[in-house]
Parts: C-alpha cells; structure tokens; sequence
C-alpha cells in the first residue's frame, strides 16, 4: 500500500470547521488506499491560546533554559495532533497519535534548533499495518537519550518531509490556507497567481528570499531524496502547486519549457540594512572585520567587494552589535537603514540578456531607486528601501506578466 505524508498548518487545524475540512481531507485519501500519516502543527496564530507564539508568551525566556524551552513549544503540536484525532474518532476513524519522540525522530542535541539524524518508523509501520491513520506532533524529535528538542520556527514542514523519506512515501502534502505558491504576496499584488508546478531550487530561492510557502530545509530535504511535493488549500479543491525537479516536470510535460516565463515568482524580505565601509588601501584590514563578525555570529548578504570599499547587507536585528563592531575598528562606514531585498527567481534566466535591464528599466520607471544588486544563476536580487516594496514588486509582477 502507497503511504501519503499530509502536513496541515496552524490555520488549517484553527477551529471545529477548519478541522472538518482536515477530516475530509484525510478521509478521502485514507478511503483511497493510501497509508494516510499525518504530520500537525500547533493550533492557530498568535492569539490562539495554544499557538506556538503563545506558549512562548507563557513564560519569561529570561529566565528558562533553552531544554525547558523546547519543552513547552512542543506542547503545541501534541495538543493539535490530539484535537485533530478526536475530530477523526468523531467520524468513526481510529487513528493514533505520536510526539515526535514516540514517532522515532531521532534528532541533534541543539535544543531550539535540532538537526533530525534519523527516524525509526518501527512504532508508526506497526500502526499503519493495523489501519490506524497516523498523526504525528511536528516541529519536534528527541535525542538519542530521550531529550525533546524541536526543530526550529516553521519546522512541521520539516518533520513531513523528513518522515516523507523514512516511510519511502511517493508524495508529501503540505496544507495551508493558499491555493499553492503565488507568483507573488497576493496582499501586495492583487493579481498574483497561484503556480501550476515549480522545481525544487526555484522554491528553496522563493523560501529562503521571504516567501513563507515552506520551510527552506524541508524544500532542501525532499531536493535530496526526490520527494514529489504538493502544496494544497485546505479550505478549497483546487490542484496546488507541485514541486519536483525542473528536469522531472519538464520530462512529464507539467512543464512547457519553451512557453515558461524567464521570472516565474517575485519575493521580498523587509528588515534589511545595508553596510557601506570606506577603506584605506594601504590599512585594509576587511580580515579582521569578517572575524569579528563570524565570532558573532553575524550573516551577511548581497556582498561586494571593491578595494576602495566593502558593501553588505545584514538583519536590522544584528543591527546593534555591528555597529559596536565598527565603532570599536574604527572603521569609516555608513548604515542605510530600513531596506528591503527584492528577488525576482526564474530558473530560465541563466544567459539570457536583458532581464537585468528590465527589471532597472521597470523600477526607474516608478522613481524605485537600487541600492545594490546580485545575481546568480537564477535569481536576481535588488536592494530597495523598504517604503518603495509594494512598488516594486508591482512593477515587477507587471514588467514580467506573472499575472497571465
Ligand atoms: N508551530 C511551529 C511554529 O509556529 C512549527 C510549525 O508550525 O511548523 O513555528
Ligand atoms: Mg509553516
């Protein structure tokens, strides 16, 4: 029997109704065949009182270590996968239920943040072969000693694909509250769509550049172990977006190659600062600098390098402990604040001329000004202030003709 992995989100497990749907959901592919493992997350946003953001708001993360930490946000999952068995027990299913420690999710010991090492499916087998739907808690896993650790913000999509892998599942389902990846923010450009297929690097780009589809280690995850991804509305009947390898989709004609756009999707990420130093030839000592910021932990991004000067951008949360980094060196810098990294990703770009030019063309248009660019082999991203965002992201979607 084929084995189906159904992630569902917050939203989609929020309320009596939304968990109708769920059931519904399950159901149809539980009555279909499949093996049916369900993978939930915590109920509800911010507000809802068992949210992850919630749990967190419980407590003083002054005054908590990072082990009791864990311990608590995974609450959430497990009192989510429970609610949702009990909506299932309603309808006359029989499914059970498994923390991600009971589940075999063998994880890192790097509590907030753990890295999934294996997962013994013993537990989770036995119960499919009795007929049990499966919910497992996301977003959480234990140590090899029994230690709950959890996975990271977003890390439910993490678990799905993960246990996608370990149950040798031909295809992972993550629902939310979206007809699938939109070629834009549809709350910023009216007309976005929603896409028909998407390859693997296109989505991780999408995901990590701000998109919030899917968590960019779980896109990475299935990439490594070509897992056919469908990301679904919980609350419609509509086809999703399936995400595989380019090559894959093209070679099954869900692809149309030559008819593709150059851009398929645009995205942004606000926050952003750029880092401007001034450096004098003969005292370079830009080594140095990148030492105190690897010591610091500090990302950097968009990076260019001339002699004359160093330019980055970093999170407006690094912000402080930068500036007290290029202060105490004495460094000749200039922090442009508030800025918004712009990416417009199409896997069809690489050698084609002229979409830096239109992208330059339709920004200037709008009075957009760039403060920096970068490119590769996929994506081009431009760096933009943050008040221009809604703009840009237009003129772009337009310039491009995502809408059609
Ligand atoms: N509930 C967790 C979070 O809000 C994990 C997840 O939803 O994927 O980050
Ligand atoms: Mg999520």
């Amino acid at each position: 029997m084929n084995t189906i992995i159904q992630k569902y989100g917050g939203t989609s497990v929020a309320t009596k109704e939304s968990r109708k749907q769920v059931v519904a959901k399950i159901v149809e592919k539980h009555n279909e065949n499949y093996n049916v493992v369900v993978v939930v997350s915590a109920i509800g946003r911010k507000g809802n009182p068992y949210s992850t953001d919630s749990l967190i708001d419980l407590i003083n993360k002054n005054f908590i270590s990072s082990r009791e930490l864990d311990m608590i946000l995974s609450c959430g999952e497990i009192i989510s996968a429970v609610v949702l068995a009990n909506a299932l027990s309603e309808e006359g299913y029989k499914s059970i239920v498994y923390t991600g420690y009971q589940a075999g999710i063998k994880t890192t010991k790097n509590f907030g943040k753990a890295e999934i090492i294996k997962i013994e499916p013993d537990k989770i087998n036995n119960s499919l072969n009795k007929g049990y739907i499966v919910i497992v808690a996301g977003f959480q896993g234990a140590t090899e000693d029994g230690e709950i650790t959890t996975l990271g913000r977003g890390g439910s999509d993490i678990t799905a694909i993960a246990l996608g892998k370990a149950l040798n599942s031909k295809l992972v389902e993550i629902y939310s509250d979206v007809d699938g990846i939109m070629t834009a923010d549809p709350n910023i450009v009216p007309d976005a769509r929603s896409l028909e297929s998407m390859g693997y690097s296109e989505v991780y780009q999408l995901a990590e550049d701000g998109a919030k589809v899917i968590h960019p280690k779980a896109v990475e995850l299935a990439q490594k172990y070509n897992i056919p991804i469908k990301i679904k509305n919980t609350f419609s009947n509509k086809q999703g977006t399936t995400i595989e390898s380019t090559e894959t989709l093209i070679l099954n004609g869900k692809k149309d190659f030559k008819n593709e756009k150059i851009i398929t999707a645009i995205t942004y990420k606000k926050g952003r600062v750029q880092v401007i130093i001034r450096i004098d030839e003969e005292s370079d000592d830009t080594e140095k600098l990148m030492e105190q910021l690897t010591f610091h932990n500090i990302s950097i991004d968009l990076i260019n390098f001339f002699i004359d000067k160093k330019v980055f951008t970093i999170n407006e949360e690094d912000l402080n402990i930068v500036e007290k980094i290029l202060v105490k060196g004495d460094y000749n810098y200039e922090l442009i604040k508030n800025c918004c990294k712009l990416s417009a990703i199409g896997y069809k770009m690489q050698g084609v001329p002229g979409v830096m030019g239109r992208i330059v063309k339709s920004l200037s248009r709008e009075n957009i000004r760039i403060l920096q660019t970068s490119d590769s082999h996929s994506t081009i991203w431009c760096l933009i202030k943050e008040k221009d965002t809604n703009k840009a992201l237009t003129a772009l979607h337009k310039e491009f003709k995502l809408y059609e």
